[in-house]
């Protein structure tokens, strides 16, 4: 690990070293399946998470997505839920996400989904999850409405990209994640324009080995806005997916340049974070959706949070401390 000094290393520790020890423990964290009990059964992070998550049920998610389109932003409804390990589990995320489609269309919502295929099964059957998709899909046809595939770690990249690319044949209405931290998205952003698949570009939230990603930030971004200028010349509607303000400016000086027409592209945001970016992009007329997480299973989507902002521990110290003193 960079971090771990030696006793023949002379290199100081500098508070970066500090934040990438954090990081790297929240990342390790998310995948405590035992801890995760224990957290989620904890008030204070309970209230951690609900400054990230829109609440437990498809209802709360519905009242939050009807408040953010009334402002003027469109939402990604994501069913919280990753690595399911049952069948039965992956038929329930699958019948979660059929009733948000009948939600969204019977509330009128300006929203579509995000799924993730290891919340349909993908790591107990390819067939299974390819199944459960595709149900999902042609619902979501029918009412006309859009699933965009969330990325995973790099251990299922190929296999959602296989998928994706498969079903986007018979279903165009459906979408992939693409991690610029990854080697390998320059390629798979050529891809996915050459099939015309719809691609939302992130910077990647998982913990990545250097064999398969970038470690350097300043890498990732560098990738990020090589690949947003293909997205933005070759792609199909991207959407770019940052609070990045720096990429952010990238993108509308380059769409500016090039005459891209605003409507052709939209940025993303995730549901509580830089809500004064949301706002500055909406009234400068850029098309903005907002990502929008509700359900229980909420302990891996806050890790990663924590990961990407380990200040937002600093929240959880402090409303620790507050309670303690009120009690
Ligand atoms: C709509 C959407 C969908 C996503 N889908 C996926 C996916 O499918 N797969 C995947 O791997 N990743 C996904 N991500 C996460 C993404 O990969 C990054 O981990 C995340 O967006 C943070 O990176 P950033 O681009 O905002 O840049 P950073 O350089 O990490 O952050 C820029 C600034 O944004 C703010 N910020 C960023 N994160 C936080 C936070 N957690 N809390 C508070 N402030 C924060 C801070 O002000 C920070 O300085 C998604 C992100 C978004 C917005």
């Amino acid at each position: 690990m960079p971090w771990r000094s030696t006793a023949r290393s002379t290199r100081r520790f500098r508070p970066r070293d500090a934040v990438e020890v954090l990081r790297a423990s929240f990342l390790y964290l998310s995948h405590r399946r035992g801890l995760q009990r224990f957290v989620t059964r904890q008030r204070l992070t309970a209230s951690l998470a609900h400054r990230f998550v829109a609440g437990d049920r498809l209802d709360d998610a519905v009242q939050a997505v009807t408040k953010l389109n009334r402002r003027g932003w469109s939402a990604s409804l994501d069913h919280l839920g990753e690595n399911v390990s049952e069948e039965k589990a992956a038929r329930v995320a699958t019948d979660d996400y059929l009733a948000a489609f009948e939600r969204i269309a019977s509330e009128r919502l300006n929203a579509n989904v995000s799924v993730k295929l290891t919340q349909l099964g993908l790591d107990i059957s390819p067939d299974l999850c390819q199944e459960l998709l595709a149900r999902i899909l042609q619902r979501a046809q029918q009412l006309d409405n859009f699933v965009r595939i969330d990325m995973e770690g790099s251990a299922y990249t190929q296999r959602t990209l296989d998928l994706v690319l498969a079903l986007h044949q018979r279903y165009p209405n459906c979408g992939v994640v693409l991690q610029s931290y990854l080697y390998r998205t320059v390629d798979d952003v050529a891809r996915a324009n050459e099939a015309k698949v719809r691609v939302r570009l992130v910077k990647g939230a998982y913990h990545e080995p250097p064999e398969v990603a970038f470690p350097k930030k300043a890498d990732v971004d560098a990738k990020f806005a090589e690949e947003m200028q293909q997205l933005l010349l070759h792609g199909d509607y991207p959407a770019f997916a940052t609070h990045d303000d720096r990429l952010i400016e990238a993108t509308k000086q380059f769409a500016h340049e090039r005459h891209i027409p605003l409507d052709r592209f939209e940025f993303q945001m995730l549901y509580g974070i830089r809500r004064d970016l949301q706002v500055r992009l909406l009234r400068e007329g850029y098309r903005v959706r907002i990502y929008v997480p509700y359900g229980t299973e909420w302990y891996p989507y806050l890790m990663r949070r924590l990961a990407e902002r380990p200040a937002n521990l600093l929240f959880l110290i402090r409303s620790m401390i507050r309670e303690r003193r009120a009690a």
